[in-house]
């Protein structure tokens, strides 16, 4: 059955949910997405869910701060009910090799507006009591973060898009974007085909199996991370904040009353995304406990309570690709968020749909993440250790 739609969206992540509800706020109703699985099954139904605004770059920074209200007001907003929000507060530690970049990161974030502050050790003591911490390092407190549902809030933009007259059709794994004469034409499912003009890869860790069928060259990689859930005595640690911690390379946050999920470790594997382990390795564990152990001792005494690997889609410099592509009019990407993209769905959603009706991004500049940056030589700079926080 061949159909003709305003536009299709390749993926039902957090990204290509918030894309088509942004899609028919401005205009473009008759929008289908087609999912191969279902909502949420790839890298967002395995996010850590953090929150945070702290980032090396104004473009992440920015589009951190303009989510981050519609985390808390999703239900005004956008119309359904909010996703779960937990607020936590989020330290960034910095050892002294770091301090430069971590000032400068700080200054920038301020720059954007958003609420952070440098505190000294004793307010690090206030706000994270428990931990350990050495008179060199240095500290960014964020008052308001914390995590959220991440499937909850691709559901959430789906059920809302629905409601605004897209449709969702899931297990329709597309097989083909036909174009013809350098245009979208068609896009193609085992069962269906629908003919459109604008067609937007939102495939996460599988947008390289898309880009290769099409001779386009970009350096996604999908890589595996793996983190876990220990159950704390709490007698000995109650609670604590959300927090990357630089000098032991974890980040971390606290899950209901008594666990604590951590991650990182600064460890990466490329897989393919078809084909990896889902279970979280024990020398990992071993490693990142005792690494999170050095910040919270008491964490040493806690219990394995489970844990998991997912796939980011890395870029080389770790910000994603948000952009037309060149020489295939009608065809987007959306993706290399390289662990931190589930924060900024709710901003790059919007920035993509105007890019789409408009021809570019008036709510942030995406500039900054154009898809010939890599070829041209104009990546975005890594900060030191904030290479791979979530
Ligand atoms: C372990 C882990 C921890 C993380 N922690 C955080 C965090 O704390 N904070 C944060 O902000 N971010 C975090 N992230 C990153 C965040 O989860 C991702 O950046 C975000 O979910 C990416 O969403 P997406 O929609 O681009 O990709 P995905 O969620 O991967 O969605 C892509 C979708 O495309 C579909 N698809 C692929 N090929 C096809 C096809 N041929 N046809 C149809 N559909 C197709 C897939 O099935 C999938 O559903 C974490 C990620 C992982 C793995």
């Amino acid at each position: 059955m061949t159909e003709r739609v305003d536009a299709v969206v390749i993926g039902g992540g957090v990204m290509g949910a918030s894309i088509l509800y942004n899609l028919t706020k401005q205009g473009l109703k008759n929008c289908v997405l087609l999912e191969r699985d279902t909502l949420g099954s790839g890298s967002t139904g395995r996010s850590s869910g953090l929150i945070r605004m702290h980032y090396s770059t104004k473009v992440n920074a920015e589009l951190s701060w303009k989510s981050f209200p519609y985390f808390l007001h999703f239900d005004e907003l956008i119309g359904q009910q909010k996703p779960q929000f937990i607020k936590t507060g989020f330290i960034a530690i910095a050892g002294p090799a770091s301090t430069e970049g971590f000032y400068k990161n700080v200054s920038i974030q301020k720059k954007v507006g958003i609420d952070t502050n440098i505190i000294d050790l004793k307010q690090a003591r206030e706000v994270a009591p428990g931990f350990h911490f050495t008179d060199d390092e240095v500290f960014a407190w964020e008052p308001q973060s914390g995590h959220g549902d991440p499937s909850g809030t691709a559901m959430a933009y789906a059920k809302q898009a629905e409601q605004n007259g897209a449709r969702i059709i899931l297990k329709a794994p597309v097989n083909e974007i036909r174009i013809k004469n350098d245009t979208v034409f068609s896009i193609h499912t085992e069962k269906e085909t629908f003919e459109t003009e604008i067609a937007v890869m939102a495939t996460g860790p599988w947008s390289n199996q898309f880009l290769s069928k099409l001779n386009i060259d970009l350096p996604l990689t999908a890589t595996r991370h793996e983190v876990f859930f220990i159950k704390r005595d709490n007698n000995l640690l109650l609670n604590h904040p959300s927090g990357a911690d630089m000098t032991n390379m974890t980040y971390f946050r606290p899950e209901g009353n008594d666990m604590t999920l951590v991650g990182n470790g600064n460890r990466e594997h490329v897989v393919d995304p078809d084909k990896y382990n889902l279970k979280p390795s024990m020398d990992y564990l071993e490693d990142v406990w005792l690494r999170l152990a050095k910040r919270m001792p008491a964490i040493a005494k806690g219990q394995y309570f489970t844990g998991y690997a997912g796939l980011y889609t890395s870029t080389p410099d770790t910000h994603p690709i948000v952009d037309k592509i060149d020489g295939i009019d009608g065809l987007y990407i959306c993706t290399g968020f390289s662990g931190h993209g589930f924060k900024l769905a709710p901003a790059v959603g919007i920035c993509m749909s105007e890019l789409i009706t408009k021809g570019r991004s008036d709510f942030v500049d995406i500039t900054a993440l154009k898809a010939d940056r890599f070829s041209k030589g104009n990546q975005n700079e890594i900060s030191y250790g904030f290479r791979v926080i979530s």
